[in-house]
């Protein structure tokens, strides 16, 4: 299989990396070493793409975290920390230089799921980088989502005792808001990264572990204060 990426001038052809090579081969989007399928071209000796970095769109329209500007896909980008779910990361991009914001590939492309499963009742959340293990009725859970105790089933972190939250919470916290009192842009759902968060701007209380936050004004609120009732963003799921 032949494609015409945008990032080069060449057709590249669809081809598996033999497990001898792939120290060798590094992907020319992303700048990690490839492994399985990638395509390459026949004419460069050393331009590859992975196979999921070569099929990425090159730019997303009225994406639900960002709808008024188009973002394009940047190739090779240095360490950003995604608007969308918190985490840094490198390589590949979605960005507005316009507001300086940022979405990694899995935010950008697939902004309604919240997780992936990893294992039996084992899933990788957007909210979290270890993977998190379900625990049917715990009794003493204090679901750092609502901030509530109470038994229910829910998913904690054996890395980090602290982290747990509700099945419930993990599976439904609206990943994005337009919040009546922030109308301009929508707030969005992450872990707090003590680098740039600030006080939640209703109740000025600092100790909460998620937030939705504008990157744009740089406004953060705490997920009580955000979620009193008010317009959900109708993102599916
Ligand atoms: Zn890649
Ligand atoms: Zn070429
Ligand atoms: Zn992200
Ligand atoms: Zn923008
Ligand atoms: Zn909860
Ligand atoms: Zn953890
Ligand atoms: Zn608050
Ligand atoms: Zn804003």
């Amino acid at each position: 299989m032949e494609i015409q990426h945008f990032s080069h001038h060449h057709p590249l052809i669809l081809r598996s990396v033999h497990p001898r090579q792939i120290y060798g081969i590094k992907c020319s989007a992303c700048s990690r070493s490839c492994l399985d399928l990638i395509y390459s071209c026949r004419e460069c000796e050393d331009f590859h793409l992975h196979k999921s970095c070569a099929e990425l769109p090159p730019k997303i329209t009225h994406h639900p975290f960002h709808p008024f500007h188009p973002l394009p896909l940047v190739l090779n980008s240095p360490r950003y920390a995604c608007c969308g779910c918190g985490k840094w990361d490198s390589g590949l991009l979605y960005l507005c230089k316009d507001c300086n914001f940022t979405l990694s590939p899995d935010c950008a492309v697939k902004p309604t799921t919240r997780y992936e499963f990893v294992g039996p009742g084992k899933i990788q959340h957007f909210l979290h980088k270890h993977p998190l293990a379900l625990v049917e009725e715990d009794d003493n859970v204090l679901c750092l989502a609502c901030e509530k105790y109470c038994p229910s089933e829910s998913y904690s972190c054996h890395h980090c005792p602290s982290f747990k939250i509700h099945r419930t919470c993990a599976e439904q916290l609206p990943r994005a808001i337009q919040h009546f009192s922030h109308p301009l842009h929508p707030l969005i759902l992450r872990a707090k990264d003590s680098r740039f968060d600030q006080p939640c701007v209703a109740c000025y209380r600092s100790d909460n572990v998620l937030t939705y936050r504008c990157s744009m004004c740089r406004i953060e609120m705490d997920p009580k204060c955000a979620l009193v009732p008010t317009q959900y963003l109708q993102l599916g799921n």
